[in-house]
């Protein structure tokens, strides 16, 4: 099973993916975390990519490409399950590369799952997690960067028959139920 996790920072992606993992033996990756380990190691990819993330903007793409190339393709080897992407893609450049990338390796979608909270919840939510980048000015911008950026990927996948919207409120148990719902039937 190959899937795509949507949602806008704080929709709750990240808290669903353990359940995900282990009901459906996928393995994961998730841009921002690797990210996140890049800039700890202080590596050049993390320390230039560290401005864009303080400020909540998208890191060109250029520089997470071999990042994320490397990342899908040791997935792909390791895991025979399959795989489910978080904060990938960003963007229709990155949906377009992230669709040749898996037609090279003959390994196309089988979902997207978008996970749908409304805007207000959104910012109470972040605001009390506390991340380096959770401050109210940083998550705005992010949020304005999903509505720009990532929002149209809605479209995309909905056009190319892939789109699963699952509603994010409620507790975390209501919305694993939705998600498995939506899941058991392509598994
Ligand atoms: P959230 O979804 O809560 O904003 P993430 O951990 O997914 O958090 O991302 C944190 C930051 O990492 C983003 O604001 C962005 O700067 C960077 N980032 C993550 N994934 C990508 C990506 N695919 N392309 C470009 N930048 C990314």
């Amino acid at each position: 099973m190959r899937i795509v996790l949507l949602g806008a920072p704080g929709s709750g992606k990240g808290t669903q993916t353990d359940a995900i993992i282990e009901r459906y033996g996928v393995s994961t990756v998730a841009t921002g975390d690797l990210l996140r380990a890049e800039v700890s190691a202080g590596t050049e990819l993390g320390k230039r990519a560290k401005p864009y993330m303080d400020a909540g903007d998208l890191v060109p793409f250029d520089l997470v490409l071999g990042m994320i190339e490397n990342g899908l393709n040791a997935l792909a080897r390791i895991n025979p399950r399959g795989f489910m992407m978080d904060g990938f893609p960003r963007d229709l450049a990155q949906a377009e590369a992230l669709d040749q990338l898996l037609a090279k390796i003959n390994q196309p979608l089988d979902a997207v799952l978008f996970i749908e909270v409304d805007y207000e919840e959104i910012v109470k939510r972040l605001l009390g997690r506390g991340r380096a980048d959770d401050n109210e000015e940083t998550i705005r911008n992010r949020l304005r960067v999903f509505e720009e950026k990532t929002a149209p990927l809605i479209d995309y996948y909905k056009k190319k028959g892939l789109l699963h919207t699952v509603k994010g409120t409620g507790t975390v148990g209501d919305i694993g139920t939705r998600i498995r719902s939506i899941l058991d039937a392509i598994a």
